[in-house]
C-alpha cells in the first residue's frame, strides 16, 4: 500500500479539509496534514489549481514535504470516495460534526458516532457535550 493510502485511511473516519493527524509511517510518527482546494497559503506547491488534493507531512512544526494527491495517485480507493463525500457536504446530502471542546469539523462516514473526537490532538469523550458554563 502507499503510505498516503495508509494516512487516508488512518484519517479517514475524521477527515477534514486543513485537519491535522497522526500514522506510524516506516516505525516513525508522522503528523500530517489534508487540504483539498486553493488555501493560497504558502503552504501549497499547488496553489494555482483550484481543487488540488495535498497531503502535507510535519515534524515538530517543520513541513518535511508536500505531496499533490491528484498526480500521486491516479488509483487511490480511500482518495475518491473521500472527495464523493466532499461532494455530497458541499451539496448538503450529508452533514458535518464539529467537536465542542476543540472545534474540529468532520464528515462523519459510518452511522455510528464516534466514541472520540477523531481530531488526534484532542481525542475527547465529551466531544458531542457541551461545555459545562463556570
Ligand atoms: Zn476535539
Amino acid at each position: 500500500m502507499k503510505y498516503t493510502e495508509k494516512m487516508l485511511l488512518d484519517g479517514y473516519d475524521g477527515l477534514c479539509n486543513g485537519g491535522s493527524y497522526l500514522s506510524i509511517i516506516d516505525g516513525v510518527k508522522r503528523w500530517w496534514e489534508y487540504r483539498r482546494g486553493n488555501w493560497e497559503d504558502g503552504y501549497n506547491p499547488v496553489t494555482n489549481r483550484d481543487k488540488a488534493t495535498e497531503i502535507t507531512i510535519n515534524d515538530m512544526g517543520y513541513i518535511l514535504t508536500t505531496i499533490d494527491l491528484d498526480s500521486d495517485c491516479d488509483n487511490h480507493p480511500a482518495l475518491s470516495r473521500i472527495k464523493e463525500d466532499e461532494d455530497r457536504v458541499y451539496y448538503g446530502i450529508l452533514p458535518t460534526l464539529t467537536c465542542t471542546r476543540c472545534g474540529h469539523t468532520w464528515i462523519p462516514r459510518s452511522n455510528k458516532l464516534p466514541d472520540v473526537c477523531p481530531n488526534p490532538k484532542c481525542k475527547s469523550p465529551y466531544w458531542n457535550k457541551p461545555r459545562k458554563v463556570k
